[in-house]
């Protein structure tokens, strides 16, 4: 099955933002209807708010593609600001209650546990604006690892990057899972679906299926 836009791409804005100490991407992405959600919130929970205030979007949910700290360290205040519900797959649930599941306590920073609102699965589909957010379960960087579809974007974490894949050398991963999980990607998505990664520049389905070394001899379905 592929899966297409579902809504003329144009009536989204994403706006991306490096935030934190190890340069994770932080993406808002706001419908024509003025909802927006929030991806990652890895730090600088005030300023990610200033821009959701300045433009007077209505945060429908903050979501985490996975519990390692570069990710999740800004969700707690971002969430007291706006109110939205926390949404982390329940794999990676036990990651924001635990600074050494996440690696916050390896980075040497203080860590206050954190509840999630809602726990997600593979195959959720969450109403946004006038369209709604696929949840893939991408497991292998971590066992709780997810990437949102909106409409022609997905938000992949720290699964795949452009021309490279996440680390698995943490406790938890899985390089057979990763290989796994992104291969159903590759099976699922068409070419022209935009890749917003965790770190570094965004990329597209079609440009990692031909120029990703690491996806050399993966196993897709089409
Ligand atoms: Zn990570
Ligand atoms: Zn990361």
């Amino acid at each position: 099955m592929n899966v297409q836009p579902s809504m003329d791409p144009g009536n989204m804005e994403v706006t991306g933002m490096t935030v934190g100490l190890l340069d994770t991407r932080c993406y808002i992405a706001a419908d024509a209807s003025g909802e927006a959600v929030v991806i990652d919130p890895g730090a600088d929970a005030p300023e990610i708010f200033k821009i959701l205030k300045s433009r007077a979007w209505k945060t429908r949910y903050i979501l985490l593609t996975h519990g390692h700290y570069d990710h999740i360290g800004g969700a707690a205040d971002l969430r007291q600001a706006c109110g939205a519900p926390l949404c982390i797959h329940e794999k990676d649930a036990v990651m924001l209650e635990d600074g050494t599941q996440n690696l916050s306590s390896l980075l040497g920073i203080p860590y206050s546990p954190v509840n999630p609102d809602r726990l997600l699965r593979d195959g959720d589909e969450l109403a946004f604006g006038g369209s709604r957010i696929r949840v893939f379960h991408t497991p292998g960087h971590t066992p709780g690892s997810c990437a949102f579809l909106i409409l022609d974007r997905l938000f992949a974490g720290d699964t795949l990057f452009r021309e490279s894949v996440g680390r698995t050398d943490f406790p938890g991963s899985s390089y057979p899972a990763l290989r796994k999980s992104i291969g159903m990607l590759l099976s699922k998505l068409t070419d022209e679906i935009r890749v917003m990664p965790g770190h570094g520049p965004e990329t597209t389905i079609g440009h990692e299926r031909r120029h990703n070394p690491f996806l050399d001899g993966i196993k897709t379905w089409i």
